[in-house]
C-alpha cells in the first residue's frame, strides 16, 4: 500500500490487498493489488485465448488449445489457461471448421 508523504502527515492512497484477492479496478489500485500478489509469491500466466497476464485467482481452470509453430515451421499443438473473462466468453473458436 503506497503512503504519500503530504505536510503535517503521512495519506494512504489506497486499500490494502490480500494475496489471492480478485483484481480491483483502477489503474493505482491494480498496481496495489499487483504488487501485493507478486510479494506473496503469485505468478502471473499468460491466458491462451486474449494473451493477458494474469494471476491465478483470475484463471479460469479451463484450458484452450491452439497451434503455435517452432522456429523449425513445424505446426504444433499447445495447451494454455483461460483466463475467467474469456471463460466466459461463447465458445465461438470450437465451431466446427
Ligand atoms: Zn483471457
Amino acid at each position: 500500500m503506497p503512503d504519500v508523504r503530504i505536510p503535517g502527515g503521512v495519506m494512504t492512497v489506497a486499500g490494502s490487498y490480500k494475496p489471492g484477492d480478485q483484481a480491483p479496478d483502477g489503474y493505482l489500485a491494480w498496481h496495489d493489488w499487483a504488487e501485493a500478489q507478486h510479494k506473496a509469491g503469485l505468478r502471473q500466466k499468460e491466458c491462451a485465448k486474449c494473451g493477458r497476464w494474469k494471476y491465478p485467482q483470475e484463471l479460469s481452470g479451463q484450458t484452450a488449445e491452439y497451434t503455435g509453430t517452432t522456429r523449425g515451421g513445424q505446426e504444433v499443438r499447445m495447451v494454455g489457461v483461460v483466463c475467467n473473462a474469456c471463460a466466459d466468453l461463447p465458445p465461438n473458436d470450437q465451431v466446427q471448421r
